[in-house]
């Protein structure tokens, strides 16, 4: 049997229907670009999430620059982000001249709240936690040692969608709550887009003008912004998406269950999960010692895995410059080398779980 890591096709084929249905709707409207589509999609999506506001985007990526920028952060600024991230977390820095400082990460593989006071100078002005793999950051702590130190907190969303932490949405937390809906992230389009949520008036109307070529009004343009815009079609299909988010969440988090609870192997250790936290399980990360055995031995038996993320950002070779290296953050390092993805989508059979639950039971070092 051959599991693959992702069937984006499964997805869509489980809701054809109402995904061609919505799409069509868009095609015919003759409105292409922020029209009735996004607009109801931005109530829709901050509905969801219990914020006042939604600004749809291009990307992930353009949602985490755009509120660097909102936020009047530029050169000479610090900002804070985990040590173990993707590198889009750090591009929305460095994309605006500011510095980032990396914060090593816990057990949990996410932002560790004891190493940020140390990390904090009179050049900080925020906090940037990844709520990495699908589950929310300890956003109670890092809320407050923001508050103490007078910083924004911009939350990475990409991979959380619906996740809480004591009940509370990622997302919801900070000044800003960026998210991606890149067709393989929990809540995906069928192309490039991204939103940014705050319950601020003020950031919510000078992203509106950011993402817009700084303009509210045609040929008038106020602020220096981009074009950064999220077209109809998606819009359209990501709301039909939106409609079964919280039932694939369920489904992901019933298959991981089955992954916690089946895999038995001192060779494989399993994710750590925060008890205040309620994980969406974008992807499904277990460390092993030998990685490279470990994918080689799965992929002999149909599985196919992938590595979140191989090269952590610090020692990108884009980053070369600053000159870190890979053990001035341990735990960071320690992931970079040893994760692996397990095969986590809300479409992936019971059949294709157990197998991979026997092929890893399997395995020997
Ligand atoms: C996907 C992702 C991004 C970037 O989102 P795009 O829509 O691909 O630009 C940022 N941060 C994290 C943690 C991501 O997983």
């Amino acid at each position: 049997m051959n599991v693959e890591f992702t069937i984006l096709q499964r997805g869509y084929q489980k809701h054809r229907e109402e995904f061609e249905e919505a799409a069509l709707r868009a095609l015919r409207s003759g409105w292409y670009i922020l029209g009735a589509e996004v607009e109801s999609f931005e109530k829709e999506f901050a509905g969801y999430l219990g914020v006042k506001h939604c600004i749809t985007v291009n990307s992930g990526t353009d949602a985490l620059i755009l509120s660097v920028r909102a936020l009047g952060i530029g050169p000479g600024d610090e900002v804070i982000v985990p040590a173990n991230t993707y590198i889009a977390s750090v591009i929305c820095i460095t994309e605006n001249e500011a510095t980032p400082v990396f914060a090593d990460v816990d057990e949990y593989m996410l932002m560790d709240a004891d190493a940020l006071e140390s990390l904090i100078t009179d050049r900080t002005k925020a906090i940037l936690p990844v709520h990495l793999y699908g589950q929310v950051s300890s956003m109670e702590r890092i809320m407050m040692i923001a508050k103490k130190h007078g910083l924004y907190v911009i939350e990475d969303c990409a991979q959380c969608h619906g996740a809480t932490f004591n009940q509370k949405k990622g997302g919801t937390f900070g000044t800003l709550g960026c998210f991606s809906f890149y067709p393989t992230k929990p809540l995906g389009a069928f192309g490039d887009a991204g939103a940014v949520v705050t319950n601020d008036d003020a950031l919510a109307e000078q992203l509106r003008l950011l993402r817009n070529y700084g303009s509210r009004v045609k040929y008038h343009n106020e602020i220096n912004g981009i074009n950064s815009r999220m077209d109809e079609v998606q819009a359209a299909c990501l709301r039909t998406a939106l409609a079964h988010l919280e039932e694939d969440n369920l489904e992901r988090r019933r298959l991981a269950e089955r992954y916690l609870n089946e895999i038995r192997n001192p060779f494989v250790q399993l994710p750590k999960i925060q008890k205040e936290a309620l994980h969406v399980f974008h992807l499904f990360p277990v460390i092993v010692d030998d990685r490279e055995a470990f994918q080689r031995y799965m992929l002999e038996n149909g599985i196919k895995t992938q590595v979140h993320y191989p090269i952590p950002p610090y020692v990108a070779d884009c980053y070369s410059g600053w000159n870190y290296d890979w053990e001035d953050y341990p735990a960071a390092a320690r992931f970079a080398r040893q994760e692996v993805s397990l095969p986590m989508y809300a479409t992936l059979t019971d059949e294709e779980i157990t197998h991979t639950v026997n092929v890893i039971n399997a395995y020997k070092n």
